[in-house]
């Protein structure tokens, strides 16, 4: 397909903010997506070059684009500045650049989909020296050969940054609508920009069947191949595979146990909710993978975890999913998330930090055994399978603490027991309830302290002065914003962060070296960063407040931890932020 096609879709998703009408335009486009370019449109569409558990990144600065569309427009570089001043985007500024010269030049080779991928990709991967030449003649080519219309989402792409709002739920709704429409008895009205559903019924089922299959697979691609035909058998024949990693099943948050019972019913399972991060357990044969709740690939890192999964677990192949825990291997108390989060992407030295930060593997639950999956099954005879074939060695591996019980002082017993041991609380689970990959279902809700914390977004930060100069100090806050899938701000936070490097606790240090190969664009003090990076914001209240694109501010926000855990997408949303506001407007 040639990249045109795609830009002037990425014109027309941005050029309307209603979900709907972005639904259709991409159903529309999707039907007619050759099959050899189900791939890479697939990514490109969401703004990506490399699937979500993937870590690489294109990682090219402003700057460097800066020069290439002077390269490739003929300007020198302060006017491209200025002109990027005046627009306030590069891609924009681009557009209006080489546009212009593009006008004039009577051979240009059509860009095809494949050749800007490939390119993008080849972005990524070079390294070394001259690299940074590399890349120059790498975007000036690719500018050179755009059209007008392209240059725009090329600029963007590169930089990662195409805000065209293809979220997870629209792509899913418009597979839906593009190969299943006509089964599902969907129509669109293009004058009310809005959907007639003749079976509503037919239509939800549909919906879920392709979100699961995406919920299977986590890669969309996979799931629009396998709905080309329009048979909607042959995408739930769609089979799970062992290595692949699995988007893990979320939990409601209550207020206590009475509310838990209320919601799982009773009786139910009380587990730990251990203040960890969680790993699942993907063995087929030989090969065994460890994946993160982000779904990256930690094999590497937690050499001593495959170990104790393949000594204590008992199976050719399975999917298991725990948690693992720091301790003190002195004292063998439990560590908070903060002290082992730092093996996550630890790459040299790993078996010494694995010793001096050893974690215990609590596992909870079971995907798959010995090809069979088990995600129908209810929790208890899951849980029976996983504590057949998990030999429990202390502070190696073992199965989560577990208390079945209907009654609340038992329960609230077993959640104080939590909490005195260092863990974040309990997870109340139904008995009853199967496996639902990425959604919170209500199977189960987890039961924390009331002490409100917002997963929140860097999106900026400023540059510190005195003291804090050569430090990010300030950071920008943001929350998700599903409908729109956008981050929007609500705040900034500069408390709980430390200026050296102590046992526990972020660092200014820390947080502006992971900021700062995200700065998109620097005005001053203030710089605009890809919105990558999750932190545990602790607050007194929420307030309604102009000054935030979100319309609602935090006051007194203070950082607890970096959740390196998270994807951004995961981080909470306005909608719970909304929640949250009006639930303490009641108790006020
Ligand atoms: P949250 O991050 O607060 O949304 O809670 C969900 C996370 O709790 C999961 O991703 C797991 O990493 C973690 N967790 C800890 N203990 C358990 C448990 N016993 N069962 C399920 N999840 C657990």
């Amino acid at each position: 397909m040639k990249y045109t096609n795609l830009a002037s879709l990425y014109d027309q998703l941005s050029a309307t903010t209603k979900r709907l009408e972005k639904t259709h335009l991409l159903s529309e486009f999707l039907k007619g997506v050759p099959e050899a370019d189900v791939p890479e449109i697939t990514l490109l569409l969401q703004g990506r070059i490399f699937p979500a558990w993937d870590d690489r990144q294109i990682g090219v600065a402003s700057k460097l684009v800066l020069k290439a569309i002077s390269v490739a427009s003929g300007y020198p570089t302060n006017k491209v500045e200025e002109l990027w001043k005046k627009t306030g985007d590069l891609g924009e500024t681009a557009e209006q650049l080489v546009g212009k010269k593009t006008q004039f030049t009577l051979v240009s080779h059509d860009l095809t989909v494949k050749k800007v991928f490939q390119n993008l990709r080849k972005l990524a991967e070079i390294t070394g020296e001259g690299s940074v030449d590399t890349k120059v003649k790498l975007i000036s080519e690719l500018l050179t050969s755009a059209k007008k219309g392209e240059t725009k989402y090329l600029v963007r792409a590169v930089l990662e940054d195409l805000r065209v709002g293809v979220g997870d739920g629209t792509m899913r709704d418009a597979i839906v609508w593009a190969f299943f429409s006509k089964d599902a008895g969907v129509t669109y009205d293009e004058h009310e920009k809005d959907i007639v559903v003749e079976n509503r019924e037919q239509y939800n089922a549909m919906v879920e069947a392709v979100q699961h299959a995406y919920n299977l697979t986590n890669d969309f691609a996979e799931v629009i191949r396998h709905s080309l035909s329009g048979n909607l058998k042959k995408l739930q024949a769609l089979a799970f595979s062992e290595t692949t990693p699995i988007k893990v099943m979320l939990y409601q948050k209550v207020q206590d146990i009475k509310e838990a019972f209320e919601r799982v019913g009773k009786p139910c399972a009380f587990e730990f909710k251990y203040d960890g991060f969680r790993l699942g357990f993907h063995k087929s044969g030989n090969v065994l993978k460890l994946y993160t709740r982000r779904l990256e690939d930690v094999t590497k890192q937690f050499p001593d975890v495959a170990e104790a999964v393949k000594s204590h677990i008992t199976g050719k192949s399975f999917v298991l999913e725990g948690e693992a825990v720091g301790y003190d291997p002195a004292t063998k108390k439990y560590l908070p998330f903060q002290m082992i989060s730092q093996r996550i992407k630890r790459k040299y030295d790993i078996d010494k930090i694995a010793k001096e930060f050893p974690v215990e593997v609590n596992v909870f639950d079971i995907i798959s055994f010995e090809g069979k999956n088990m995600m129908s099954l209810p929790f208890r005879e899951r849980r029976k399978k996983m504590e057949s074939i998990v030999e429990e060695i202390p502070f190696v591996i073992r199965c989560s603490e577990m208390i079945i019980t209907d009654k609340e002082k038992e329960a609230q017993a077993f959640y104080e027991k939590a909490l005195r041991v260092g863990e974040e609380g309990v997870m109340a689970k139904n008995l009853d309830g199967i496996y639902k990959p990425g959604s919170r279902v209500g199977y189960g809700v987890k039961v924390k302290p009331v002490m409100e914390t917002l997963d929140l977004v860097i999106t900026g930060a400023e540059w510190g002065t005195g003291k804090r100069s050569g430090w990010l100090s300030s950071f920008v806050l943001a929350c998700y914003d599903k409908d729109n899938d956008e981050f929007v701000e609500i705040g900034k936070v500069g408390t709980g962060i430390k200026e050296l490097e102590e046992s526990e606790g972020a660092t200014f240090d820390e947080l502006t070296k992971l900021l700062k190969p995200l700065i998109v664009e620097e005005k001053g003090r203030e710089v605009i960063v890809k919105p990558k990076i999750v932190l545990e914001i602790t607050f007194e209240e929420i307030q309604k407040s102009p000054t935030y694109s979100s319309g609602y501010a935090l006051r007194f926000p203070r950082l607890k931890n970096i959740r390196d855990d998270k994807p951004a997408r995961e981080a909470s949303t306005l909608d719970q932020v909304e929640e949250l506001f009006r639930g303490q407007r009641g108790r006020g």
